[in-house]
């Protein structure tokens, strides 16, 4: 079976959940210091110091591959920086190592069974690093790209090498050949080919001058043999999750089913036959495996039989990291009439390692919102700063962190590039918190239509 993959970075980033991201995007890292313990305020990170030390170790454990069999649970009331941690701790791990995010009610999808889902989220968050080797010879020669925009003076300008198909090398190579009756191409010699025609001219062993270039057009394709990396072995590295290998050889239509996000559910053959392949490239030293990371946001949405699954997926092969968020205490596992923590199997709870996230004081809520702000190029009053933290701290995070923008709008109506204290306070009226929306409720309970579908109308007057 031959396997086919894409590049990864067209697609990496379309497989996160931008609403996940968006409120998390002044988060770099875990702001840790190179001993791995958490500087107070840190790549957007602040405070949540024991959480971010815990998750410091847990990245190590990741980076040296001893986390296996393992999930990790991050448990603490609403807006404590639970999905915060895991942005920054993905962050931490690079830009190769893939991440998913998905809230737990997104399992329960229409189109795909609950399994299929999560073997879906699971396998976009491994990721497949190939390694493909080129060999050059002297007389082979590389396309390469000129950047003209750099192009200065006459004889400077910035060469880069766009590819190293060997087709494309034997294909120039011949081509050459003839045109130059058969004149051997030595290392750094430029040549020049018209697309059209496919004249070849040969330019010398020096770059091409900038008037040769202007001379040639726009049609015309530069080739260079490329110097100092004749005879070299040359390694082209990709990651592709294998969630893309899947896709692409399950279709017909392909690597296309990527972007419609339309991969219907997967035969297991297929996986299987991929596995096997992955497990031989990697074997033989073609192939990484990358396990990235996969965060369940919400996990109390799951039910028993996700628990079960997640279980044993813990302990396959290729099995990404798994990180479970929750802001549940004793609750209903759902499937089930148990009662436990977080809503999770004692089973599952055993084999995870808990991280606890706890409030925030008032300090630290104001230089995360203070934070929030210049990452949405909001600019706050002292006094509006110290009012929004006043109401974080008696509502929550969340709330004030959203009245950051309602506020600029207010402000922006009233001409202002400032948000004072004026804006906030009329947000604020504009928009309820929890606390205030379930007041009312309460109190205007009767003209709410109730779950039997009655509207109670007896106390309108
Ligand atoms: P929930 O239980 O409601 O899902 P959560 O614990 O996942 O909440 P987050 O969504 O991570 O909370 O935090 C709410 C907002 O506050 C986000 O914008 C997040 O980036 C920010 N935030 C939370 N904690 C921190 C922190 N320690 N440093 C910087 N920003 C933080």
């Amino acid at each position: 079976m031959s396997i086919q993959t894409s590049d990864p970075n067209e697609t990496a980033d379309s497989l996160k959940s931008l609403s996940l991201i968006a409120s998390h995007s002044h988060i770099t890292g875990l702001g840790l210091d190179p001993q791995l313990q958490p500087l107070p305020t840190s790549q957007g990170m602040v405070g949540q110091l024991k959480a971010r030390r815990a998750a410091g170790i847990i990245l190590k454990m990741v980076q040296n591959g001893t986390i296996a069999g393992r999930a990790v649970l991050v448990a603490g009331p609403p807006s404590t920086g639970k999905t915060a941690l895991a942005m920054g701790l993905s962050q931490s791990l690079g830009k190769d190592v893939p991440f998913t995010a998905l809230a737990g009610s997104e399992i329960f999808s229409l189109e795909l069974s609950k399994t299929e889902a999560l073997t879906q989220a699971l396998r976009k968050s491994i990721g497949v690093r190939i390694k493909e080797e080129t060999e050059l010879i002297e007389g082979e020669v590389v396309e390469i790209q000129i950047d003209r925009s750099i192009t200065g003076g006459h004889k400077q300008g910035k060469l880069t090498i766009k590819t190293t198909d060997m087709e494309t090398i034997y294909e120039l190579g011949n081509k050459m050949i003839d045109g130059l009756t058969k004149e051997k191409v030595l290392a750094g010699d430029v040549i020049s080919i018209d697309k059209a025609s496919g004249k070849i001219t040969k330019l010398g062993r020096s770059f091409a001058r900038s008037r040769d270039y202007d001379a040639m057009g726009a049609d015309t394709r530069f080739v260079q043999c490329p110097e100092g990396e004749l005879q070299k072995r040359k390694t082209v590295v990709h990651t592709v999750s294998l969630h893309e290998i899947d896709v692409i050889n399950s279709r017909t239509q392909g690597f296309l089913a990527l972007f419609t996000g339309d991969t219907g559910e997967i035969r297991s053959e297929v996986r299987d036959q991929i596995n096997t392949k992955v497990a031989e490239w990697k074997e033989e030293g073609k192939a990484e495996i990358v396990p990235g990371v996969l965060f369940i946001d919400e996990v109390h949405m799951l039910d028993i039989e996700c628990f079960s699954f997640i279980n044993r997926a813990i302990e396959d092969e290729f099995a990404p990291i798994i990180i479970m968020a929750t802001n549940r205490g004793i609750s209903q596992t759902r499937g089930t009439n148990y009662k436990s923590p977080h809503g999770l199997p004692l089973d599952l709870l055993d084999r995870s390692i808990i991280i606890t996230t706890s409030s925030y004081n008032e300090e630290e809520v104001k230089t995360i919102l203070s934070i929030r702000a210049q990452e949405e190029e909001v600019e706050l009053a002292p006094d509006a700063l110290d009012l929004l933290t006043k109401t974080g701290m008696e509502t929550s995070l969340r709330y004030s962190s959203n009245l950051i923008s309602v506020a600029q709008q207010i402000a922006q109506k009233r001409k202002s590039n400032v948000v004072e204290i004026v804006d906030i306070k009329r947000a604020y009226l504009l928009f309820l918190d929890s606390k205030r929306s379930v007041k009312f409720v309460q109190e205007n309970e009767s003209q709410y239509i109730d779950d039997q579908g009655n509207v109670q109308i007896s106390t309108v007057t």
